[in-house]
């Protein structure tokens, strides 16, 4: 048995497919001299590939961003056709007899490390270059992409070192049952996936497995315990199959208060809205009875395609959005992307703390066309239904305002094209970093609502990587900062009359209820795979009672007695209707 950390709950059987890792550990492969010129002929084959992928690519960037803007192709086209490079490639091929993705690997690895030893910014960017096209014409060399495709016809288990969430689109849940990471967080992005399509998942075994999994070996994931048995006993097995039983009947029964309305046992009513990244989730948003879309989640619109989507097609995902919902509130978050979400089609620089760099709210004001045509797409959905918009990781009023007048000069756009949207469309801000709890008394009387991102505040009160494992221990929603903040936070809102609700994975946990009951918060978004439970627990919680604990809870002084005393008046049976 491997013990990680469970990300995504629930029982998972069955036999493990391994993704291969994307770092290219290949074997230094040697060739005959009769294959040399067929070695060749895949090398120049690659090449055509590369080239062709990246010209496709920079056209579909013309068109959005401008030709000014696509001069990085260029030089990856340029780096592709450059004799130096590609004598450098052809010598090992033809002197050391080494397959093509062999010579290519160690070409880039030469490159890379000549030019970042130079001390010249400029130098090291073109490092990053190589590093780049080197690996998209790797990727062609290796057809890595096909390789990397599990069964199409029979349920497996995915076992990787990492996944990224582009990956997790692509991911049949009829087939995917379960999901096992050496690395990442439980509030990744992954992790988050994996709740809302309630897939069990376990992560963090980095270091912890005695040998590798092997494609084929049978697996238990126990996603509550984070366990993973690898080829365990019959009777394990036997014993698993009788738990999985009755997690069934559990969930069955809860699925019987979906619309039950959701209040506290002595009636103060509760919005359980659904945090969504895509409109396949929308069935089981309704499904489950929430109140509306507390956070969509709108950059994985972006993911998983070659090029940026457009304002129509992105007007239609969110008019679908708000016309299934049939005038429940959804809020629509713009683009935050960055952090551990990236897009292959747009260059994001390599930083060392991506959570610290250049994303959410940072790229949309530093790219406004991209930005502007995300809000236009959003404005003319609002004329279908009770949309409202949230802008990620503001962290200064200068932020807020920016991101305003982008609005306002999308909405005069479309007022002169004359197409109709919701002139007075309600604006939020996510509260996820700390500067914006400390000047939340400044930021309210900006805005319409305030959206708690517990996931993101969490991490930088605490100073933890949210997709690290190795600090994971540390990464806790229940210390007394991060109550205090939240205590912040509210006053301000409240002072202003701002409407508050919490979006992050907090928000799910029901040990966090009273927390909310003492805060005065009366609306959380959370995993679709969340609401029933929470709202289980809220029918046998009172507001009274949770005034009672949170007075407690604030004179905690860490986050062990915090849970002692939210753990001991823990409502989870199921009290079906
Ligand atoms: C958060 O940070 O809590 C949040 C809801 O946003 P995300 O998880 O997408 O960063
Ligand atoms: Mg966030």
């Amino acid at each position: 048995m491997a013990k990680g950390i469970g990300a995504s709950s629930g029982i998972a059987m069955g036999k493990a497919f391994v993704i291969p890792t994307w770092e290219w550990d290949f074997p230094d492969k040697l060739i005959d001299v009769t294959d040399l010129a067929f070695e060749f002929e895949r090398l120049y084959d690659g090449i055509r590939s590369s080239k062709d992928e990246i010209e496709t690519i920079k056209q579909e960037f013309v068109s959005v961003l401008g030709e000014e803007q696509t001069s990085i192709f260029d030089a990856h086209l340029a780096i592709l056709e450059d004799p130096i490079f590609m004598n450098e490639v052809q010598g090992i091929m033809q002197k050391q007899y080494k397959a093509a993705e062999v010579a290519v690997k160690e070409a880039i690895e030469k490159f890379v490390n000549m030019f970042d030893l130079l001390d010249d910014q400029y130098m090291k960017e073109r490092a990053l270059d190589i590093k780049d096209v080197g690996n998209r014409l790797l990727k062609h060399l290796l057809g890595a992409l096909e390789e990397t495709l599990p069964p199409k016809d029979q349920p497996y288990l995915v076992v990787a070192k990492e996944l990224s969430p582009s990956q997790m689109v692509h991911l049949d849940t009829n087939l995917a049952l379960g999901l096992v990471t050496m690395l990442g967080g439980k509030t990744s992005h992954v992790a988050i996936m994996a709740r809302a399509m309630g897939v069990p998942y376990v992560l963090g075994l980095e270091g912890k497995l005695s040998t590798p999994i092997q494609t084929g070996d049978y697996l238990i994931i126990d996603g509550d315990e984070g366990c993973v048995y690898i080829n365990p006993s019959d009777e394990l097995v036997e014993e698993y199959k009788k738990r999985k039983a009755i997690l069934q009947v559990r969930k069955d029964k809860l699925q019987t208060l979906a619309h039950v309305p959701s209040q506290t046992a002595d009636g103060l009513s509760f919005q359980l809205a659904a945090n969504i990244s895509s409109v396949k989730e929308l069935d089981q948003v309704l499904k489950n009875g929430a109140s509306g879309v507390g956070l969509f989640r709108t950059e994985f619109l972006y993911m998983d395609r070659d090029s940026l989507p457009q304002e129509e097609e992105q007007f239609v995902v969110y008019k679908q959005v708000a016309e299934k919902l049939e005038g429940r509130r959804v809020v629509i978050r713009t683009l935050d992307i960055g952090g551990d979400k990236s897009l292959d089609y747009i260059e994001l620089p390599e930083e060392d703390n991506p959570s610290l760099g250049y994303r959410a709210i940072r790229i949309s004001l530093d790219r406004t066309d991209l930005f502007k045509t995300q809000l236009r797409a959003i404005l003319r959905a609002s004329h279908y239904g009770n949309i409202k918009i949230l802008y990620p990781m503001i962290s200064s009023l200068e932020e807020l305002n920016k991101a305003n007048e982008v609005l306002e000069e999308a909405k005069r756009e479309l007022q002169q094209e004359g197409v109709p949207f919701k002139q007075n469309i309600e604006i939020g801000i996510m509260i996820e970093v700390p500067a914006a709890v400390i000047i939340a008394d400044i930021l309210a009387p900006h805005v319409d609502f305030f959206s708690i991102g517990t996931n993101d505040l969490v991490q930088y009160i605490l100073a933890v990587d949210r997709m690290n494992e190795t600090v994971a221990h540390l990464y806790d929603p229940f210390h007394p900062a991060v109550l205090r903040m939240l205590k912040t936070t509210v006053e301000a809102a409240q002072a202003s009359g701002v409407h508050v609700s919490v979006c992050g994975e907090m928000a799910g946990d029901i040990r966090a209820l009273p927390i909310w009951l003492g805060l005065g918060i009366q609306e959380l978004s959370m995993s679709v795979q969340s609401i029933l439970p929470v709202k289980n627990s809220l029918l046998q919680t009172s507001h009274s009672e949770g005034k009672v604990i949170w007075k407690q809870l604030l004179s905690c002084k860490n986050s062990k007695s915090i849970l002692e005393v939210l753990n001991s008046n823990l409502r989870q049976d199921v009290v079906a209707n």
